[in-house]
């Protein structure tokens, strides 16, 4: 591997950034900053964006009394701040309305147009505009979209577009069977499998009374079906971006559970249809409830990104998020359980060590000897819970490591070493930065800037007290 791509879910902007937003997006940072030093910064790629077209965000428009691309143009920076905020360093913020993205879009269908396998039909049925997406009767709940009780589903005839899903039907199974695409974590590739197995139909992919849209190239008259269009971004953005085009295909696409099956059977039957190649692997996140609760508009349980940085900061947060509970699972946040394992684990864990370390070379006056350099010991350990996305695995070995040199100052007892001017003290402490300096390699990609601070604290030649990185709260 000499390149990654990676990429967040392209974001629908009919909602502000959250808590769900910032976790996805703050692993996917996590990831891309692990390859760049792996790697290297020019072979990593790194995309995230907003889909900014569809009947929702016309609609909301209106209500707003803006047109949809001013209204696209007042959300979007609402994301731009919210990731410069939480420090996440992408190569690119896409948005489904730069033209570069219209004018390749158009091509491609055209392609898949000219291949025979677009053709024109009359859909017939219920639509959610909630989702965005047709609804089979199979997936009502009560007559309703399970994700949106309080809209009732539209029924709805017109003449669409018809994409020949169907035809793809074994060769994806073959391709998700064999890994050909790896669809992570290994529970949802059973679960799209099974599904697979069970019925694929062909799907409408235009639409015709949605003006707010790529228009289809062939008929003026329709708009390219929003999802299908903004799956394309990942592809796109390697095509019109300068010294992209060896980055596809993708590495990974992080998405949401929710979203899996157009991330993996539409996506992938779709660029086959193009000709191109197909993604490496798709993983998807797991839904998270705020203190038990389902996060929601309607129920005002949601937390910014601005909420968690303003309370614990940009780099607790960061890790926080990723180190909960296993990535791809579902699980709960509360500011309650992040306040306790802030404490716990930053504070009195990573923080209290520290300054520890600190105020003993400090009171040792301590010199350090220049050829010292850092060294990840797990390295293996972290390099694959880091390649299998088990993001908190990958976190949770500076734990061992932190109670490991705990425990060694606890039995070298290094302040009456100190006293006694006890030789010893010398490698002792050496001992105890190189420790330090092991747990900030390790922590780099998940809390840059307190990393930075530790490795320039322990570098110096006198290593001096610096006030706590985490104050306790
Ligand atoms: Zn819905």
């Amino acid at each position: 591997m000499n390149k990654f791509y990676l990429t967040t879910p392209i974001f629908y902007i009919n909602d502000v950034p959250h808590i769900g937003h910032a976790y996805v997006t703050v692993a996917a940072d996590i990831l891309a900053r692990y390859y760049k030093e792996k790697l290297g910064e020019e072979n990593v790629f790194f995309l995230t964006g907003t889909d900014e077209h569809g009947a929702k965000i016309a609609e909301a428009a209106k209500d707003a009394g803006k047109n949809p691309k001013e209204f696209a143009d007042d959300i979007v920076p609402k994301f731009e701040e919210a990731w410069k905020l939480l420090n996440i360093d992408y190569s690119h913020f896409f948005r489904t309305t730069d033209p570069r993205h219209e004018k390749k879009v158009s091509e491609i269908l055209q392609k898949i147009y000219n291949k025979g396998l677009i053709y024109e039909g009359v859909y017939e049925g219920l639509y959610c505009v909630g989702c965005e997406k047709f609804l089979a009767e199979s997936d009502l709940v009560e007559e309703k979209c399970p994700l949106h009780p309080n809209l009732t589903p539209v029924h709805q005839k017109e003449k669409n577009y018809f994409f020949k899903l169907s035809e793809f039907k074994k060769d994806l199974i073959g391709w998700f069977e064999k890994g050909t695409v790896e669809i992570l974590p290994k529970s949802k590739k059973s679960e799209i499998l099974g599904k697979l197995r069970d019925e694929l139909k062909d799907i409408a992919i235009s639409r015709e009374g949605v003006s707010w849209g790529i228009p289809i190239p062939w008929d003026g008259k329709q708009t390219i079906y929003v999802w299908v269009e903004a799956l394309f971004n990942y592809y796109t953005a390697t095509q019109f971006l300068e010294n992209k085009k060896d980055f596809w295909p993708a590495d990974v696409h992080l998405i949401g559970k929710d979203i899996l099956w157009f991330h993996t059977v539409i996506w992938v039957a779709l660029l086959k249809a193009a000709d191109l190649e197909l993604p490496k692997s798709v993983f998807a996140t797991g839904f998270f409830t705020i203190n038990g609760a389902k996060m929601s508009k309607s129920a005002g349980n949601s937390i910014s990104p601005k909420e968690l940085v303003d309370k614990f900061g940009v780099d607790a947060t960061r890790f926080l998020l990723v180190s909960r509970f296993p990535f791809g699972q579902d699980g709960d946040f509360s500011f309650e359980k992040l306040t306790e394992a802030y404490n716990a684990e930053l504070a009195n864990g990573l923080g209290n060590l520290v300054s520890r370390v600190a105020k003993l070379c400090e009171s040792a006056d301590f010199t350090q000897n220049s050829d010292s350099d850092s060294h990840v010991e797990n390295k293996e350990e972290y390099d694959s819970a880091i390649n299998d996305f088990r993001l908190e695995d990958a976190a949770s070995i500076v734990w061992g490591r932190i109670g490991e040199l705990d425990r060694f100052v606890d039995s070298e007892k290094p302040w009456e070493l100190v006293k006694r001017r006890d030789p010893k003290i010398k490698s002792v402490l050496a001992h105890l930065v190189d420790g330090i300096l092991e747990i900030s390699g390790i922590l780099r990609p998940f809390m840059p800037e307190t990393t930075e601070r530790i490795e320039k604290q322990f570098s110096e030649a006198k290593i001096k007290s610096a006030p706590p990185l985490f104050p306790r709260i």
